[in-house]
């Protein structure tokens, strides 16, 4: 039987190895880190220390296809050079530090075009994710995450990360993280199982299941096509649990990590909650495969 990979987002408070022990406190299988601050560019290098601690913990913990989410301020199409070579710059900085903590995947937010045009800013985009990839060791991936089409954001619909990947060179270090809060607020009616199923078949017919490598599983405090970015608990809000009941037992997506982002509270008494919720919705069916 295969192990379900369900985990939730991770503080790395005390060094990043400390992520860990929270990670199995809770019960995950999988996780995701920032391994900096989220609201900052740059950041010192870890200290081989603290990789050789994180290594030791992550291979020890049974925890797999763990994931790093960027920035927030990286934005890899923008407009501004300044900012555009910052994000280059940051997001280069973001896969070395993946790649030396053996970390497979890197979570990026593709970018907003701030009134240059969506196709301008997807080109920048696959452009730049060259560049960035030019030195990577193969050992990370960067998955583009499904926005909600907030503001001037791209990649709120298939057809757009499409376009990235069609115009990247360097498509086998390249994948997608679906989020399914953005995704619902992007208007994918994932609510009924009609809507679940024609919303994989068309992110199968436009990008490829094969390019879909993780989920982000959040509620939505907004409503489906808000176009807003509110994650809620599982069961608290638009979206029906039956929902996450299909993500957990679709066999297509049996070994994808599925990583919670929702609120919690500091003893993450809610991400336990969740997880254990997640695991009970798994069918005995599925679980003696
Ligand atoms: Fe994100
Ligand atoms: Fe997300
Ligand atoms: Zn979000």
């Amino acid at each position: 039987m295969t192990t379900p990979l369900i985990g939730a987002h991770m503080s790395t408070a005390g060094g990043v190895s400390r992520s860990i022990e929270r990670a199995l406190s809770v019960g995950c299988t999988t996780m995701q880190i920032f391994t900096k601050s989220n609201r900052s560019w740059f950041d010192k290098p870890i200290t081989p220390e603290e990789i050789a601690a994180f290594r030791e913990a992550y291979a020890k913990s049974g925890i797999r296809e763990a994931m790093i989410h960027t920035s927030y301020l990286i934005n890899i199409g923008a407009k501004e050079a300044s900012t555009e070579n910052n994000s280059v710059k940051a997001l280069t900085q973001e896969l070395e530090r993946a790649q030396v903590l053996g970390i497979p995947y890197l979570v990026l937010h593709p970018g907003s075009h701030t009134g240059a045009g969506t196709d301008v800013c997807l080109k920048k985009i696959a452009g730049n994710l060259d560049e960035v990839l030019k030195s990577a060791d193969g050992t990370t991936m960067i998955l583009i995450e499904t926005m909600a089409g907030q503001g001037t954001n791209v990649g709120s619909t298939f057809e757009e990360i499409k376009q990235i990947l069609d115009q990247a060179q360097k498509r086998k270090l390249l994948g997608v993280c679906f989020d399914t809060c953005h995704a619902f607020c992007a208007g994918y009616d994932i609510s009924t199982d009609e809507g679940y199923e024609k919303t994989f078949q068309d992110f199968d017919r436009i990008i490829g299941l094969d390019h879909l490598r993780a989920f982000h599983v959040n509620d939505s405090k907004t409503p489906l096509n808000s176009r807003k970015d509110r994650h809620e608990e599982l069961g608290k809000g638009n979206i029906p649990l039956t929902f996450f009941k299909n993500l957990v037992n679709d066999a297509r997506f049996a070994k994808i990590p599925k990583v919670l982002e929702t609120p919690t509270d500091p003893e993450m008494n809610l991400y336990r909650r969740e997880i254990k919720l997640l695991h009970e919705m798994i069918s005995s069916k599925q679980a003696v495969q």
